[in-house]
């Protein structure tokens, strides 16, 4: 077995559970290696059975009394034992195991882990882990791994044919030169993924991690500083006349331009009325109003006889975008042709669009990655704007740049705050501008944390804020439900039907990635069109939708995002005039959740809650609550290892210049897993 080969390889794989595994993104044995764990969790000491106190995870060593039975029913078979210990006795239960009877008879003396349930007047445990006392004991001081699953494939499975996938690791050599791994004193590639998977305890874990999150950000910066050397300072080729257009434009628009708008258009405009490409990252907070500064930049072009285009990550926004521009142009008697190029378009629809590319030669063309494919042919493209730019690859964002026939202006957007040091590493050579300011008329949305207590009061807002013409949002972690017993998550489809029973005259809908472009296309619609009142949805939500009449965003489970993600996603309302509201329902009882999330209800500020967020997290948090929503890595969390981050640039820097003043220095094995390494983020990142 090699890491190369599909999943299916390993045992008990078989098509359904290759299926599933497609699903979380898992096609190869290297891609099961390094999807990570998302949180981990200790083994329980042992209890006394006289000690339960609810449906919870217990350890017990017990004696097996008598013989275990087994029951049949008509799709049912069940095998039922008693233990005891000194101070109980309680039944365990399993299901279509019928060996586990032979098994137990043997055992007599064993330690029973699993969950309690309340059944009948009594508490049982439901399938637990039979394991021997020795055995026990030389699991205590591990962490076991909790992945991101689907439904149909437990835990327990995914980790046995996780243990089998390992023993493909032996055939690989470590990519990263032995001088830098010396120099730092990092682990071993194959130990380390070995490590995060089954830590023997939590140093072991540490290092671990560091060492991937090493690799990660090394070859991320590695392609970024590549990117950057050939984009460097290149020749304005479309360089727009300085005539009174821009300033005309801005009289008619609909909302007067906020000052930081204002400073960061014009430095835009300079740029492309200069000397230089304009390569340039536009920063703004959910809300500050990016979009009308690109639309304006694509204006210009237009006018002057150029076109440009902007890059969506989803679908849903991409036709966002087209509409609002299309808006706008209708608002300021513009006839700019206007061209939507996605995926789900049909192949004749396609066709057409890649006609009209070629035809007018001053199109403003909105898409998705539909953009950048081989087929579409630009004649004239003088800027390209990428929205969201977390959402795309490296690789992604340098093929949009290279579409023109020459190096057209470059635009990216982003409204990840980061730290102008950090940002400086992580985009290479672009300019930076910022828009630290929202529009003036926006109230400050209102934001709480309650308990799942407070589920039906939450509900009953909604109704009033509904009542008065507005419309909400409920955010759910997962899309269906889990197999997973540990998990009392809330899933978009139980919600949905919650909601449903709830609401009788509300319309209802749910949206998830999961779903085709098309269908969700159509959802978004009809919420912007207040056909649908209540729209549930997981996190894909979360980019770059405008729907400035919801005012309510209810978010289930707050406790399981990240804080910058919570914010992107509180963002999603307090769009328009109206008093917006922010719910977050913390599911969880712990004290550190409860701060975490008192962050956020306390500032309205992007930079500010990142960085706060940041002084809470302690050595072992970096699992669990993951930054997602920040920028797209696997295992890397920019504002955690920003000292890691400062090392790998350092290491890049070096080993560029050793290869440029000699290239026998080129690394081929780490050459191969650049390429293979910007593959997976892609990949990634359209999950
Ligand atoms: P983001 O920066 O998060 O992409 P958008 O560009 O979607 O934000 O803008 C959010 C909303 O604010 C949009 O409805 C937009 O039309 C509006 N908007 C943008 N600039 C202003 C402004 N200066 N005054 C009032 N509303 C504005
Ligand atoms: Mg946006």
């Amino acid at each position: 077995m090699s890491i190369s080969d599909s999943i299916s390889t390993i045992h008990g794989v078989g098509p359904k559970t290759e299926k599933l595994l497609q699903k979380l993104g898992v096609y190869t044995i290297e891609d099961m290696l390094l999807a990570f764990p998302r949180d981990y969790k200790k083994i329980p000491g042992i209890s006394s059975i006289n000690q339960i106190q609810g449906e919870r995870e217990y350890v017990f060593r017990v004696q097996i009394v008598g013989t275990p039975v087994i029951k049949r029913t008509k799709n049912l078979q069940l095998v039922i034992a008693r233990a005891s210990d000194q101070t109980g006795v309680i039944e365990a239960v399993w299901y279509h195991m019928p060996y586990l009877k032979n098994q137990l008879l043997q055992k007599r003396e064993c330690i029973l882990y699993g969950k309690t349930v309340y059944k009948n007047g009594s508490y049982q445990m439901e399938q637990p882990e039979i394991l021997g006392i020795d055995q026990y004991h030389g699991m205590c001081d591990g962490l076991q791994p909790v992945y991101n699953l689907t439904k149909g494939i437990t835990n327990k499975q995914y980790t046995k044919y996780l243990k089998e996938a390992l023993e493909s690791l032996w055939k690989e050599r470590d990519f990263l030169p032995l001088s830098i791994r010396i120099k730092h004193g990092f682990m071993d590639r194959n130990e380390a993924i070995r490590a995060v998977h089954f830590p023997e305890n939590m140093e072991s874990l540490t290092t671990a991690r560091q060492r991937l999150v090493f690799d990660e950000l090394f070859l991320f910066l590695l392609k970024m500083q590549r990117f950057k050397e050939h984009n460097s300072r290149i020749p304005n080729h479309f360089p727009l006349p300085q005539d009174n257009y821009g300033a005309e434009l801005l009289q008619k628009l609909p909302f007067p331009l906020t000052k930081a708008q204002k400073r960061a258009l014009s430095e835009m405009e300079q740029d492309l009325e200069g000397p230089d490409t304009m390569q340039r990252l536009l920063q703004g907070d959910v809300g500050s109003g990016k979009t009308i500064l690109a639309y304006l930049l694509m204006v210009r072009m237009a006018k002057s006889g150029r076109q440009s285009a902007i890059m969506a990550p989803t679908e849903v926004l991409a036709k966002q975008h087209f509409d609002t521009f299309f808006g706008w142009n209708e608002q300021f008697g513009l006839e700019i042709p206007l061209i939507l190029l996605t995926g789900s378009l049909t192949a004749k629809q396609k066709k057409v669009a890649y006609q009209k590319i070629l035809d007018c030669p001053d199109a403003m063309i909105i898409g998705t990655h539909a953009l950048i494919q081989e087929k579409v042919v630009y004649q004239n493209l003088a800027l390209v704007v990428t929205d969201e730019q977390h959402r795309f690859g490296v690789r992604q964002r340098e093929t949009f740049s290279g579409k023109g026939m020459e190096q057209p202006h470059v635009l990216v957007m982003s409204a990840t705050p980061i730290p102008r040091t950090l940002a400086i590493i992580l985009y290479g050579d672009l300019d930076i501008s910022v828009v630290d300011e929202l529009p003036a008329k926006r109230l400050p949305i209102k934001s709480c944390v309650v308990g799942i207590n407070q589920r039906k009061t939450s509900w009953n807002f909604i109704r009033k804020e509904i009542a008065q013409g507005h419309q909400a949002y409920v955010i759910c972690p997962l899309v269906e439900e889990s197999e997973d017993e540990n998990t009392e998550l809330e899933d978009v489809i139980t919600y949905t039907q919650k909601l449903k029973k709830y609401f009788p005259d509300f319309s209802i809908a749910y949206l998830h990635g999961k779903m085709k472009p098309a269908e969700k296309n159509d959802i978004m619609e009809r919420f912007a069109a207040n056909e649908i009142q209540i729209l549930v949805s997981t996190t894909v939500i979360e980019v770059g939708i405008n729907v400035p009449n919801a005012t309510v965003m209810m978010i289930e489970n707050a406790e399981r995002f990240g804080l910058a993600q919570l914010h992107q996603l509180r963002g999603r309302v307090g769009r328009g005039d109206a008093q917006s509201y922010c719910i977050m329902i913390n599911g969880s009882d712990s004290d550190r959740a409860k701060e975490r999330l008192e962050i956020l209800n306390q500032s309205n500020d992007g930079f500010e809650i990142a960085g706060k967020d940041l002084k809470l997290r302690g050595p072992g948090d970096f699992f669990g609550i993951r930054q997602s929503g920040m920028m797209e890595f696997a295992i890397a969390d920019i504002y955690q290892d920003a000292d890691v981050l400062k090392l790998a640039f350092d290491e890049v820097k070096d080993y560029e210049t050793r290869c440029l003043d000699d290239p026998a220095q080129v690394d081929e094995l780490l050459e191969t897993q650049l390429e293979r390494e910007l593959e997976r983020q892609e990949k990634r990142i359209n999950l």
